[in-house]
């Protein structure tokens, strides 16, 4: 998550990218009933959240003891009792893998190595959040949830490290639509489950009348609508990289100012967010 537009940015310090709380329900058997994407993938609304409220302070990386892992890119500190050594060591494989496969699909590498901290959650909820200009990512979890759910959102928190690498720091200014949609689209199939891409994961809720507009702000709405918009901004992305390519897409993503839909889509496409959004929808449905 960006922390809310409405936020002075340069007055909190550290830029924030919260990853919301998607419950990715990988090894799972998914509950009956209340599943609209695929049943693989996620869970509505079953995710708990911890955004930070309009104006709040700025939660800093917590210092945790533990031992220190390292893989070629990453410096991974668990949480004590969080792992044993030896899923310490798996978890690290995992992460170490994941941040491989975002760097294939993003396309570019990190600039330097990142700090992952991988912390406990005493309320068993599981959350994330990415500090990119101190290439520090977290990931808060317990012992209840399969490990895999905290790797799905490090995998989306690399992606926001990996945008602060390529655009820089005007990562920091960038449309929360493509800022998290990047992020989530980024992921791939650690969001995906056995979607084939997010364009089919979105696609139930726009038959049904479920989607909501892309421009929203998940300030303020629940956690399931915040889900579902990190979703259609996924697919939104999907699809201008698909149509239109990535120069063009990396262009857009330097012109952001913060809020949804803030960037300056008709100078780059030559049309306007909603004409392009009508198209999204089009290109959705029939697809
Ligand atoms: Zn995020």
């Amino acid at each position: 998550m960006l922390r809310p537009p409405q936020i002075s940015w340069a007055a909190l310090g550290p830029i924030l990218f919260f990853s919301l709380l998607v419950l990715l329900v990988l090894g799972r058997t998914p509950p009956p009933r209340t599943i609209i994407a695929p049943a693989t993938a996620l869970q509505l609304p079953l995710a708990p959240e911890r955004p930070v409220a309009p104006g709040a302070t700025t939660p800093t990386p917590a210092p945790l003891a533990g031992a220190l892992l390292q893989t070629a890119t990453l410096d991974i500190v668990t949480a004590e009792g969080l792992l044993s050594p030896a899923e310490q060591q798996q978890l690290a494989a995992a992460l170490d893998r994941a941040l491989q496969d975002v760097v294939q699909r993003f396309g570019t590498a990190p600039a330097d190595r990142i700090d992952v901290y991988v912390g406990l959650e005493p309320a068993c909820g599981l959350h994330g959040i990415a500090y990119t200009d101190v290439r520090t990512v977290q990931v808060f979890t317990c012992p209840d949830l399969p490990m895999a759910r905290a790797v799905s959102i490090l995998a989306h928190e690399f992606v926001h490290q990996l945008c602060h690498d390529r655009y820089g720091d005007r990562h920091l200014s960038a449309d929360l639509l493509l800022a998290e949609g990047m992020a989530t689209w980024g992921a791939g199939a650690y969001w995906l489950g056995d979607a084939p891409h997010f364009r089919a994961f979105v696609r139930p809720w726009l038959e049904s009348g479920a989607a909501l507009p892309l421009g929203e702000s998940y300030v303020g709405r629940p956690i399931s609508d915040m889900n579902k918009l990190y979703y259609q901004w996924a697919s939104f992305v999907e699809f201008l990289i698909e149509r239109d390519g990535r120069e063009a897409f990396d262009r857009l993503y330097l012109t952001g100012q913060h809020a949804p839909a803030s960037a300056d889509y008709l100078a780059v496409y030559g049309r306007s967010f909603d004409e392009l959004e009508a198209e999204w929808r089009a290109w959705v449905l029939t697809g």
